[in-house]
């Protein structure tokens, strides 16, 4: 393999753990009997699975993280972007949530409620690569620069832009929100040549690719494609092509499952054109979701079960919301058909990335990087993550109650999890789990474990003070929410 090996990073948007045929727990689940990717196996087989890989519980701290090698309590983007100046928040009653980075990643270092950093495409277009973007973006709010991948180091820019979801994945509909009585704000951007071609859009995302993919090879240039699925966030749309092998399921749930399948024949059509150049095994293949399934609304059957054994989903601190299906194939390091049990965080990736495309020790704007490389973990190295902890900070709110849910700073220490809840009025401000134990998240052992509880919250409370972390307002006493 050369120097510098081409790097696909196939991210999917809420795609939750359970949802795919290959099991990623310790034995199968009834859903991986419901789910068909055969793509994912076929990429499991051939590089290593990481059964503990985590992400932020929504969309925008996810992509941020990745880009910047950021966690999210420094970065601040700590909820979803959209509208300039405008934070998503629902509305609390107890809680002011505080003036995040609403504006998402910015450019130039003027930008106001934005984070200002050196994005991982910058970093590989300076040594060289083809930096592609295809799918959904959402990095920046719109009518900022940050909206756009093409002011944050991607050479090409397919169909990303300021919203974090689809209009629609119909080209009947334009791939627009009109059907829905949404503005066009929601309107997937530049796919006009495939308006009323009958093409799905993970289908159209899809032939895009491929076309950067051939033309990095006829320039004779590495490339890094962020191929970046608006499958399988909401607004859910029957995929003619899957579609009828659910016919047994209900709607909701019959239209999900074959999203799923169509983002899966599109990791399989992309994996047979590296085939079909001859770039295969100089082609790094990485799998990743941006947070868990989305369970708390807009399913069939009973909600905060659609991720099980985890517990809830999408929005969630709670596995269900952060654990993400991952498997990442590199020629010549990984091996084949393995698994990694060790844990992974989303601002991992970014120095990880750099590290497969030889840039050491990349400088980050503030001088500060969350992210460690997991490339030790490629290489079959064991015990990497033990005594490492894991952060997630959200002094938001998302919408949906259920369990996990809420404004919430976690950290995760070998076999244990501890979350703080900001609400005054939340039904146990701490809870702790045993993961190894009880990946359900059943038993709260908070009050029984004095001792493990207090170096937790030390643990944790040193991080988000080391970020400068933004906490919410009590509205009861005007006072600022207490670290843990
Ligand atoms: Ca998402």
């Amino acid at each position: 393999m050369s120097k510098q090996p081409n790097i696909v990073m196939f991210l999917v948007d809420d795609m939750g753990w359970q949802d795919t045929s290959e099991p990623f727990w310790t034995e199968p689940t009834p859903f991986n009997e419901r789910y068909r990717t055969p793509n994912m196996e076929r990429l499991a087989r051939s590089g290593v699975k990481f059964t503990q890989a985590y992400a932020c519980s929504v969309c925008s701290p996810s992509r941020v993280s990745l880009i910047t090698g950021l966690n999210a309590a420094r970065h601040r983007v700590t909820n979803w972007t959209f509208a300039k100046n405008e934070a998503k928040d629902s509305e609390s009653d107890e809680l002011i949530f505080p003036d995040w980075n609403v504006n998402g990643i910015t450019p130039s270092p003027d930008g106001e409620r934005a984070v200002h950093a050196k994005c991982l495409p910058e970093f590989l277009r300076d040594v060289g690569y083809r930096t592609i973007h295809v799918g959904k973006a959402h990095l920046g709010a719109f009518d900022t620069p940050g909206a756009d991948p093409k002011n944050l180091g991607f050479d090409v820019n397919i169909a990303g832009h300021a919203a974090g979801g689809p209009g629609s994945y119909l080209s009947e509909q334009g791939f627009g929100a009109d059907w829905r009585g949404g503005d066009n704000h929601w309107t997937v951007p530049g796919l006009e040549a495939y308006h009323d071609s009958g093409t799905f859009l993970t289908e159209v995302l899809t032939l895009e690719a491929n076309k950067e993919v051939d033309r990095s090879v006829a320039e004779g240039k590495p490339f890094f494609l962020h191929m970046s699925h608006y499958a399988v966030h909401v607004p859910f749309a029957e995929d003619p092509r899957f579609i009828d092998n659910y016919g047994d399921l209900p709607e909701q749930e019959a239209m999900y499952a074959a999203l799923v399948e169509g983002m899966d024949k599109s990791l399989g059509d992309i994996l047979d054109r590296i085939d079909k150049l001859g770039i295969a095994d100089q082609t790094i293949v990485i799998f990743m979701s941006d947070n868990g399934g989305l369970s708390a609304h807009g399913r069939d059957g009973e909600a905060h079960t659609h991720n099980k054994p985890l517990s809830s989903g999408k929005g969630s601190a709670h596995e269900g919301g952060i654990r993400e299906p991952m498997i990442v194939r590199w020629p010549g390091v990984t091996r084949a058909d393995s698994t990694c049990d060790e844990y992974v965080m989303i601002e991992d990736f970014f120095v990880s990335i750099l590290e497969m495309a030889g840039i050491q020790n990349p400088e980050q704007i503030g001088g500060v990087l969350d992210g460690r490389s997991f490339v030790p973990l490629l290489h079959g190295q064991s015990g990497v993550s033990t005594g490492r902890a894991l952060f997630w900070h959200y002094p938001n709110k998302w919408g949906s109650d259920g369990p996990g849910i809420g404004s919430t700073s976690a950290i995760r220490k070998d076999d244990w999890k501890l979350i703080y809840y900001h609400e005054p009025s939340a039904a146990s401000q701490f809870e702790l789990f045993n993961i190894s134990e009880d990946i359900g998240e059943t038993t709260n052992l908070a009050a029984c474990e004095a001792d493990r509880v207090a170096a937790l919250r030390k643990e944790l409370r040193e991080f988000l003070i080391d970020c400068d972390a933004q906490m919410p307002v009590d509205k009861r006493t005007g006072k600022v929410v207490a670290l843990p």
